[in-house]
């Protein structure tokens, strides 16, 4: 039996996350699809190694002193990462998130000791976006740092020293692609980045949700959004400082119904309770792997990043009135 790990200190908790292999993605793809099981860090998503990354960066360059506070905009998951690592070395947290996010990070947020400011949902452009608004709030705020996790490059760093490795050891060394949809970029781009210093060899893949505009940007050159998604946490139209100079081969859309319909089938059929965002990946993933099936890899083996549990969205994924109001199928068990 190998011993399950044990740490000295609770950060530690962050990252080496477990990763499964999926039965229903692996045989429509007709190839290994594996999920790196993000949901099993302490905030239950991705994004504890982002908030974990930008704060120790922001210790070792001096700006952020002891006591002090972390201001940033989210759409929930970094604020929970961020809240999480701040109480646990000793720093505030102001998180300032749409109001159209999950009642479940607002909750969830408040109760990890986050001081929560909510701003109607409004295009990057208008200056009340969330990101802006928090970028003022950490300015007027004494001995406050913005995290700034668009265009910190902390963030895609955690995954280019954490996330791609980890993948690399858990694959043996053979891995042929991998996939994920871009929020901030910092997963698709660190992971990537990351891969590729194994294997230039691994293909990296873009998943774009609808509503985004990175699709028709690395299929055609254009920033160009087409339809839109309710999937939280993903979708972004413009190139951050994280996405700049990411190794993306190819890329897919996927349609909330595509996602939706992965939710579905891995809670049903394998017992895995994900949001809207895991689902859109693993569609992704299976598309990719199919794709290179296709280019003669039989054994092909994809990877992509299960983002958060399912259990933050008993309110809208998993909720009758709220599908059924966003013209979304309603899971059977739930009709
Ligand atoms: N899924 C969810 C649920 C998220 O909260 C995020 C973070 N915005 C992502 C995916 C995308 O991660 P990244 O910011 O690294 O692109």
């Amino acid at each position: 039996m190998t011993k399950a790990p044990v740490y000295q200190n609770t950060l530690d908790l962050i990252g080496n996350t477990p990763m499964v292999l999926l039965k229903g993605p692996s045989e429509a793809a007709g190839c290994e699809i594996w999920g790196k099981c993000e949901f099993a860090n302490p905030g239950q998503s991705v994004k504890d190694r982002a908030a974990l990354w930008i704060i120790r960066d922001a210790e070792r360059s001096g700006a952020l002193k002891p006591g002090g506070t972390i201001v940033e905009g989210t759409a929930g998951n970094t604020g929970i990462g961020i809240a999480l690592v701040a109480n646990a070395l000793g720093y505030k947290t102001i998180i300032v998130m749409p109001e159209t996010q999950s009642r479940e990070k607002m909750d969830t947020l408040r109760a990890l000791q986050a001081e929560l400011v909510l701003v109607p949902a409004a295009p990057f452009s208008n200056p009340g976006h969330f990101v802006h608004t928090s970028r003022r709030l950490a300015e007027e705020t004494e001995g406050a740092i913005w995290a700034n996790q668009f265009d910190n490059t902390a963030n895609r760093k955690a995954h280019i020293e954490s996330t791609a490795p980890e993948i690399w050891a858990q694959m043996d060394g053979r891995l042929d692609g991998f996939t994920c949809a871009a929020g901030t970029g910092g997963t698709l781009a660190g992971v990537g980045l990351g891969l590729k210093a194994f294997d230039e060899g691994i293909t990296i893949a873009l998943t774009d949700p609808y509503g985004a505009a990175l699709y028709n940007y690395y299929a055609h050159g254009e920033l160009k959004a087409e339809g839109s998604s309710v999937a939280e946490g993903i979708g972004q139209g413009r190139i951050t400082a994280n996405l700049d100079g990411a190794p993306i081969d190819t890329q897919f859309r996927m349609s909330d119904e595509e996602g939706l319909e992965w939710v579905r089938r891995l809670l049903a059929e394998e017992g895995l309770a994900l949001g809207l965002s895991s689902g859109i990946n693993v569609a992704g993933a299976v598309a990719l792997g199919r794709k290179l099936v296709a280019q003669g890899k039989k054994d092909a083996r994809v990877a992509t990043i299960l983002c958060d549990t399912g259990l933050r969205y008993l309110s809208t994924l998993y909720n009758k009135a709220w599908l059924e109001a966003k013209g979304l199928p309603v899971f059977p068990w739930l009709a």
